[in-house]
């Protein structure tokens, strides 16, 4: 064993030892839990799909007012590819760290819904979810098999109720965020003893200033994610490996 793998396998330890040991821990993810489930992280260079298109450009609230049409050219594709994805064991394994009493709950970024899938029970979408889409118009809701069927011969997806135009239950850009799951993230990590990050490159609001809030009610960071973090010199665990093998190993560890 390399001085490398021992220092991981060192930081992995102590990992396991400050989650046995404290009484809130919390555990915050971004897209990089969901990409060994095979969705690629937009943000990241060169993953086909979002290649062509600025997100920001097409996934915001004001071309979905103005061309509903060019909105669900792009966003439809990726609503049908998110919606076929299964979680992976990083997923399982904050699933069953709670179902032990050890993880209080899971703040996320992602809207696929695969922490739910895994069985996480309480989970703050941030950024929202597309388990459900509303009509703008008159606010009905529908699950997210039903929305495939909802679409007009335009390629819009339309209320059968009143014909208003249905949008993903997503935060789009422009959007505000939801303020009730702001407010929960921003209690679970004032209450956190551990923020255990995964996946994330805490650069996003408002997820990027969750770890502050913890450090200052004074609990430790440990981060769980591949590249660069801000938080990276002040967190208390680094762990920048495979984030599935690096959760398979903090469950083994913590036995
Ligand atoms: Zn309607």
């Amino acid at each position: 064993m390399g001085t490398e793998s021992g220092t991981h396998t060192r930081e992995v330890e102590r990992l396991a030892e400050l989650i046995r040991g404290a009484e809130t821990v919390v555990a915050l993810t971004g897209a990089g839990i969901s990409v060994p489930s095979g969705i690629p992280d937009f943000r990241s260079p060169g993953t086909g799909l979002w290649e062509t298109v600025d997100p920001m450009e097409v996934a915001h609230i004001e071309v979905f007012r103005r061309e509903p049409k060019r909105f669900w050219d792009y966003y439809r594709p990726r609503f049908g590819m998110l919606s076929d994805k299964q979680p992976n064991s990083a997923h399982a394994v904050l699933a069953e760290l709670e179902a032990r009493g050890l993880l209080a709950g899971v703040i996320t970024q992602n809207i696929d819904r695969l922490h739910r899938k895994a069985g996480s029970r309480r989970v703050i979408e941030v950024h929202g979810t597309i388990e459900t889409s509303s009509c703008v118009d008159c606010g009905a809701s529908f699950p997210v098999d039903s929305v495939e069927g909802l679409f007009d011969g335009e390629g819009v997806a339309r209320c059968p109720g009143c014909g208003g135009p249905v949008k993903p239950d997503v935060v789009l850009f422009g959007e505000l965020l939801p303020e009730r799951a702001i407010n929960e993230a921003y209690a679970l990590a004032t209450a956190a003893d551990v923020l255990l990050c995964v996946g994330s490159s805490l650069e996003v609001h408002p997820v990027a200033g969750l770890p502050a809030i913890t450090q200052s009610a004074g609990g430790k960071v440990a981060i769980v994610t591949k590249g660069p973090t801000p938080y990276d010199h002040e967190a208390d665990v680094r762990l920048d490996g495979d984030v599935v093998e690096d959760l398979e190993a903090l469950l083994a560890a913590i036995g």
